[in-house]
């Protein structure tokens, strides 16, 4: 076999609530999957079908770390969610059969430069610039299964210690069994890839200082500091 030209990237991954670390293969996200956040972004949340779209493995933030306020945006904005992680892949993937694909749960973030995603939506261009930029997705510990409930329980996020969004997994329009297996339609899921399930209302911007801090109950909780 003939050898890496360069040297191979390191692997992303999270750390995990029994010890070890969930290696990141890639970062699938969900748009608008509250009623009243799809209504504070200017949409109406009928139940069309769930959208996504992706960040790179690597924009995850993790241990704690700093986050580093991106380049070129005037408006960075916090997403609370909930972040599924894949244990087991597959292609066809029944609602009823999709929680035994998760390996496990955490809290994260989806940040967004609000500015470009704005500019994206008004001319009709991709998200990716908007969403998969570097450490664009601080994400806390992971949580095994069989100690989650994925279908209820307070999603909270305080900054500066201000409560900023407040909502309910009960809420979310598609379940996490309907988003997994919805997007096992378009692409074969597979071991270590993580799913962000959509947050709920109160997204709001963010500058250098402010520290993060979210929580869903029995997932656990996240902190991070923009730098
Ligand atoms: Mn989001």
């Amino acid at each position: 076999m003939s050898e890496l030209v360069i040297p191979a990237p390191a692997l992303p991954t999270v750390p995990t609530s029994t010890g070890g670390r969930f290696p990141v293969r890639r970062v699938f996200c969900v748009g608008r999957n509250y009623a009243a956040h799809a209504r504070e972004m200017g949409h109406d949340p009928d139940r069309e079908p769930p959208f996504f779209f992706t960040k790179p493995a690597d924009a995850v933030v993790v241990d704690g770390a700093d986050t580093p306020y991106p380049s070129v945006t005037e408006r960075l904005e916090h997403e609370v969610e909930l972040v599924v992680a894949i244990g087991t892949g597959g292609s066809d993937i029944t609602v009823d059969d999709a929680l035994a694909h998760v390996w496990g749960y955490a809290v994260g973030i989806d940040l967004t430069r609000r500015d470009l995603q704005a500019e994206a939506k008004r001319l009709g261009r991709p998200w990716d610039t908007a969403k998969g930029f570097d450490a664009s997705a601080p994400i806390g510990v992971l949580v095994p299964a069989g100690d989650v409930d994925p279908t209820a329980g307070a999603i909270v996020l305080r900054v500066n210690g201000e409560l900023r969004q407040s909502g309910d997994l009960a809420d979310q329009i598609w379940s996490v069994a309907e988003t997994i297996a919805e997007l096992a339609r378009f692409v074969a899921l597979e071991p270590g890839d993580l799913l962000m399930t959509g947050t709920p209302e109160g997204v709001g911007r963010l500058v250098r200082g402010d520290v993060l801090e979210g929580s869903i109950d029995g997932v656990g909780t996240l902190s991070t500091r923009i730098v």
